[in-house]
């Protein structure tokens, strides 16, 4: 099964935790083991899974991505946004989660993030259940 959904970010550099609409999707199916894809489409964004109790963990993430990867540096992209290029390739277009009795089978503190390099915009967020 393939759904896409969309996601409008509100800052330049953004995580958005999307673990509920995952869940959605998961529990629209009748599945019971599996593997959900989570794919990003986009060049300046990426997906990860990390901790979504603490927001200072992503806060620290982001923190540290922008110092070693600042926004200008002499980059040779002409469009400007060179930074949000490398930090989407550092982090990845997509995240594959298992799926055990029917539920996400994440760690208890692990959350999905949507990662905005390069916003504020409207994204589009690809997934793909696969069934044992
Ligand atoms: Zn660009």
């Amino acid at each position: 099964m393939f759904k896409h959904k969309k996601i409008k970010t509100n800052s330049r550099v953004d995580f958005i935790d999307i673990t509920k609409k995952a869940n959605q999707i998961v529990k629209g199916q009748s599945i019971n083991s599996g593997v959900l894809i989570i794919n990003v489409p986009h060049t300046t964004a990426a997906v990860t899974i990390n901790e979504n109790a603490d927001p200072s963990v992503r806060e620290d993430i982001i923190k540290q991505l922008n110092k070693v990867i600042p926004f200008q540096d002499n980059y040779n992209h002409l469009e400007g946004n060179s930074a949000a290029h490398i930090k989407s390739s550092i982090i990845g277009s997509d995240q594959s989660i298992l799926i055990k009795n029917g539920q996400l089978e994440l760690g208890r503190w692990q959350g999905i993030f949507f990662c905005e390099f390069d916003g504020p915009r409207t994204r589009r967020i690809n997934f793909q259940v696969i069934k044992e």
